[in-house]
């Protein structure tokens, strides 16, 4: 196995928010990044979040301020650098007085919109600030049960989880990155001066070499710290592995607003407005011992339904459930007992040996990506004093410089109208400012190519193409449950004549 590879400044393990966070960061610095992950971009816990990027108003009551600070922070400059990909969404939180008092939730988001002015000092604050409201009121009267009558509202952001974490891979390659997904990192070893790492992909193994190592395999964090040479006096951080599962319903209730709903175990989940016509229902915590135990089980389904049931008109059921989906967090073991417990805040472990750096990664949320990849850099700044300076929160993503969403939709529209207006909205929210790239130069909708069905989103040949061109997709699960959700709008049937023309073309 010859080396035949340059030497990379950065080699990092893990093509989820965080690896691509890292190598989008890093590449803009002027370093040489090779990101390697085993399956898709984004294929584990960073399409499986509950899709908000939030300050997380329950880290309140576990006194995660700093977390909860940046996270705020974060939330004016997702919205600015990826504003297709991001959009502001209003809270509800209906008041049951028997699980919090009202002192206590008016307190909570008293100190949540406060740290949101304080982390966002000296930029702009689009965000409205929480405030009491009527359930019983319009355009409310209609979501919940009539005894739900009082209620709260704050703001936080949605967000489409796998699509950030393909823009930030974008946006390393663009800026010289090798990103290279189905490629799996087997082991390293320091020699001569080099880590020396083993990678697998369909074409077989291979040795690169590089000046550092990243480790940010998510919940495999353990597992590749494992393949690593013990590092002297290096601690062997543990992770926790928690799991969190989602169900997906016709939607549950008029409006864009999401609830967040107080449980009887004082836990809280949430209904998002999801896809248009759904509801996206969230989240369980259930420490689970390996990354493979990611799926749903029939208790998780009932303890959603049953939260749910409690606030809305009609029952969930099961037999209601389009979709479900489950992910495992992984969080730095910092000894808590209960999992909704222990800290989302992200840890390094850095392993120095011979001068030659590993960093692993634990914990992180979608939501502060950007901020995680900013630390990581200034933690290996001393092996690159030559690196630039951080400067990710002022360039938009790939597809995120436009104006406003509805310029962006209205142009399409005119430029293009004799392609159906609903594709072309649907089209902007995943492609942004890239959508005409998308479409390149079919004027109708037989230009698209062919039309693998959906009832109110279509999927053409034209932008199946393009996920597979310009977005590493291969399989029929990367492109209808993460480069888009368009399998919510396809019968099985149609499902399985899709991943059949693909695996024949
Ligand atoms: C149920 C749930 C809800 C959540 N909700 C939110 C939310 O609303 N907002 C929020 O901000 N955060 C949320 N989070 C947290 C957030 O999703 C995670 O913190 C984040 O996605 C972790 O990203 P990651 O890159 O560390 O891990 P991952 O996305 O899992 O990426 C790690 C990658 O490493 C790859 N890998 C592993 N081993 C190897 C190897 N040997 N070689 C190559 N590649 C390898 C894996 O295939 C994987 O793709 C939620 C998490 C869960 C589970």
């Amino acid at each position: 196995m010859p080396a035949t590879d340059p030497i990379h400044d950065l080699l990092i393990v893990g093509g989820g928010i965080n690896g691509t966070g890292i190598a989008r960061d890093a590449a803009g610095r002027g370093l040489s990044v090779l990101l390697c992950e085993q399956g898709d971009l984004g294929g584990a816990t960073s399409s499986a979040s509950s899709k908000m990027i939030h300050g997380g108003l329950r880290y309140l009551e576990y006194f995660e301020f700093r977390l909860v600070a940046e996270a705020l922070a974060e939330r004016e400059v997702l919205l600015r650098i990826a504003p297709h990909l991001t959009r502001p969404l209003r809270f509800i939180m209906p008041h049951v007085p028997s699980l919090r008092p009202a002192w206590m939730i008016r307190l909570g988001l008293l100190l949540y919109d406060s740290l949101g002015r304080m982390g966002g000092l000296g930029r702009r604050v689009t965000l409205p600030g929480s405030a009491a409201v009527e359930l019983d009121r319009p355009p409310l009267a209609e979501s919940l049960q009539a005894r739900y009558r009082k209620g709260f509202v704050y703001s936080d952001v949605a967000v489409d989880d796998a699509r950030l974490t393909l823009a930030n891979a974008s946006a390393a390659r663009l800026l010289g990155a090798v990103i290279s997904p189905r490629c799996r990192f087997l082991g390293a070893a320091r020699t001569q001066g080099l880590w020396h790492a083993t990678l697998e992909d369909a074409g077989g193994r291979k040795i690169v070499l590089a000046r550092a190592l990243v480790n940010a395999a998510g919940p495999w964090v353990a597992e590749v710290t494992d393949t690593l040479p013990a590092g002297a006096g290096t601690p062997r951080a543990k992770v926790q592995l928690v799991k969190g599962s989602h169900i997906v319903v016709p939607r549950l209730y008029p409006g864009e607003h999401a609830f967040i709903l107080q449980n009887d175990d004082r836990r809280v989940v949430f209904l998002l407005p999801f896809a248009e016509r759904f509801t996206l229902i969230g989240t369980t915590d259930i420490r689970v011992d390996q990354p493979e135990d990611a799926r749903i089980s029939t208790d998780e389904v009932a303890y959603l339904c049953r939260a749910a049931s409690r606030y809305v008109r009609t029952p969930v059921e099961a037999g209601n459930i389009v979709w479900s989906y489950s992910g495992v967090r992984p969080l730095f073991d910092d000894g808590r007992s209960d999992p909704s417990a222990v800290s989302r805040d992200y840890t390094f472990v850095l392993d120095r040996t011979a001068d030659l750096p590993a960093l692993s990664i634990f914990g992180g949320k979608i939501t502060t990506h950007r901020r995680l990849a900013e630390a990581a850099l200034a933690r290996l700044r001393p092996w690159f004093p030559q690196m630039g300076p951080a400067w990710t929160d002022s360039r938009p993503l790939p597809g995120g410089d436009f104006g406003t969403l509805s310029e962006l939709v209205d142009g399409l529209r005119q430029h293009h109208p004799a392609l159906p207006p609903s594709w072309l909205r649907a089209l902007a929210l995943r492609h942004g400012s890239e959508s005409d790239k998308v479409i390149g130069d079919a004027q109708s909708v037989a230009a698209l190519g062919r039309d693998f069905g959906g009832e109110s989103y279509h999927l053409y040949q034209r932008e199946v193409e393009y996920f597979i061109e310009h977005e590493w997709a291969q399989s029929a699960e990367d492109i209808l449950w993460r480069r888009s959700k368009a399998g919510l709008s396809m019968t099985p049937a149609q499902q399985a004549e899709f991943a059949s023309w693909l695996e024949r073309s």
